[in-house]
């Protein structure tokens, strides 16, 4: 029988796919009858999703340093005024 502390143990892996469908499936019915678990169980995936997703969004935006770099490259505007005729002559 699945104990609680198997659970914790292995939560990872069935969070990955790892575990063997025999013992994915130990785990589960002990899930369906245990609370505590399935709510520690639930609290990891939402963890997991969490630290993925913030790290998906750190590469989809560029670092603020990449962008002062493009700026610095393209020039500034309005760093140069442009030569032109004096209105009054
Ligand atoms: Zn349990």
């Amino acid at each position: 029988m699945v104990s609680c502390k198997d659970v914790s143990d292995r939560a990872d892996a069935l969070l990955d796919g790892e575990l063997g469908p025999w013992d994915a499936l130990k785990l589960r019915l002990h899930l369906a009858i245990c609370e505590g678990c399935r709510r520690f169980v639930k609290q990891l995936r939402q963890t997991r999703d969490l630290i993925r997703h913030s790290a998906r969004t750190e590469a989809e935006d560029p670092p603020e340093a990449m962008i002062d770099q493009l700026f610095a490259r393209a020039g500034a505007p309005g760093d140069d005024p442009l030569p032109g005729p004096r209105p009054d002559g």
